[in-house]
């Protein structure tokens, strides 16, 4: 390590309250941000950037899915298709893979993510069991592998064991495809505590109640109550109409309406979708404190429905993003298609918005950034001391940066084109992508091509 290997000078960065000239960044052995100081003085030895920003949260994956990727986009028989036809082949495919498929995929994902912007993700984690349903011997080999794709790509991680206890409202058993997935409050606690190994300032754990369809109310309960304080826990809700209808029907009231009654929501919380609201939920979930967990790509692919963003932001809510079943690993597509659709939804542009900040793709970076930072229950999203070194630098030689000004890069960067303009990628104080390129990417494509390759075989 040569002196200025731990350090940065950024013409332009974009701190927690908009850009700064002339930055200097360090940051630690440990991968933690030491300085930042704007107006800095430039010295020849430090390595310089241009545009400079903070690494995103990706807040809501299931790595597995990156495999399905463009093999469900084929019409059924009866035009019918939707997130339940979707899920059955979902099933089908997870009830092949193997833990080292698992990894050869996270793997391949993460470098991608990082390729992108993203620094850091929360893997929603619930292929838990054997292709036969039993445990493995460590009950917590699947999350150990998704652990160990992270640390090979160099993504920050959030592991959160799922569990899954039944396939539908009042307290359904699980059908034979959904296997893989069962578990109690105990084994989810139980794997929780066994990954205490892992936990470091690259890795937090919390847990993950499927959703109310999956959990019953005595479970949640359990599961809540034995967590160590203060960890994430993330929850699917309110993603499909059919599902807002038997919560109803089972429990007398929405869903989103049903969690904010028990009392538990709070800021440790990252309510996955929550896309169909009323005014009331709407306005209770922005005043707990919660993060909602928004996946425009993949719910735009699945045809789940919009969520209600403007009422939201006017609450003072908070929101994050999140690419699910990885239709996209860009963060670009991502708030580009969480703003367009509120565009459709009202013909009117630019929702995104607040008082304070009109500039759309600021808004939605910092936002996001903010919110991911919670749900991932890591030091995260700003560019600051004692926070994680997960920096992007951005390719200024692009024409579509070429010449641009502080107010309107971010604008270029979410707004503008296709192409990839994310050129360096700091994760956890090391260079992870320099030039667009992972220093792994060929090895880790080689493996996920083999799983890929095993998976079709199977
Ligand atoms: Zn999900």
């Amino acid at each position: 390590m040569t002196p200025h290997d731990n350090m940065l000078l950024a013409r332009h960065a974009l701190l927690a309250d908009g850009w700064h000239r002339n930055v200097l960044l360090a940051w630690d052995a440990n991968g933690d941000l030491t300085g930042v100081e704007p107006d800095a003085a430039a010295t020849l030895a430090i390595p310089q950037a241009d545009w400079v920003l903070p690494g995103m949260v990706n807040l809501h994956s299931h790595a597995f899915q990156r495999a399905l990727g463009g093999l469900t986009e084929r019409a059924g028989e009866h035009a019918q298709d939707s997130f339940w036809t979707w899920r059955d082949l979902m099933y089908r495919f997870a009830n092949r893979i193997t833990p080292e498929q698992m990894e050869a995929v996270a793997a391949q994902l993460y470098v991608e993510c990082l390729r992108h912007g993203y620094t850091a993700v929360c893997e929603f984690h619930y292929l838990q069991r054997d292709l036969d349903g039993a445990l493995y011997a460590d009950p917590a080999e699947t999350a150990r592998r998704i652990a160990a794709a992270s640390r090979q790509a160099g993504i920050g991680l959030t592991l959160l064991p799922v569990l899954y206890a039944h396939a539908g409202f009042k307290d359904a058993p699980l059908k034979p495809e959904q296997r893989r997935f069962c578990s109690d409050p105990d084994l989810v606690l139980r794997i929780v505590d066994s990954l205490a190994d892992l936990r470091g300032p690259q890795l937090e754990v919390g847990a993950a109640p499927h959703s109310l369809r999956a959990v019953s109310q005595a479970e949640l309960r359990e599961l809540v109550q034995g967590m160590p304080a203060g960890r994430p826990l993330h929850i699917h809700v309110a993603e499909q109409e059919l599902e807002v209808r038997q919560c109803l029907d089972a429990l007398g009231r929405r869903p989103v309406e049903w969690l904010l009654e028990q009392g538990v929501v709070d800021e440790r919380w990252c309510l996955v979708h929550a896309t169909h609201l009323t005014g009331t939920e709407t306005a209770g979930l922005a005043a707990s404190g919660a993060v909602a967990g928004l996946c425009p790509t993949t719910e735009a692919n699945l045809g789940d429905g919009l969520f209600p963003l403007a009422p939201y932001i006017a609450a003072g809510g908070r929101f994050g993003i999140g690419s699910d079943s990885h239709v996209s690993q860009s963060p670009v597509e991502e708030l580009r298609w969480l703003e367009y659709g509120q565009r459709l939804r009202h013909q009117r542009r630019n929702v995104a918005a607040s008082e304070g900040q009109r500039d759309v793709a600021a808004f939605l970076w910092q936002q996001a950034l903010l919110g991911g930072a919670q749900a991932s229950g890591r030091q995260l999203g700003v560019l600051a001391a004692g926070r994680r070194a997960d920096l992007l630098v951005l390719d200024s030689h692009h024409p579509n940066l070429d010449g641009a000004g502080a107010d309107h890069v971010l604008g270029r960067f979410l707004f503008c084109g296709n192409d990839n303009l994310v050129r360096d990628v700091l994760a956890g104080g090391r260079w992870v992508v320099r030039n667009g390129r992972h220093p792994d990417q060929d090895a880790i494509a080689r493996r996920y091509g083999t799983a890929l390759r095993g998976l079709r075989d199977a």
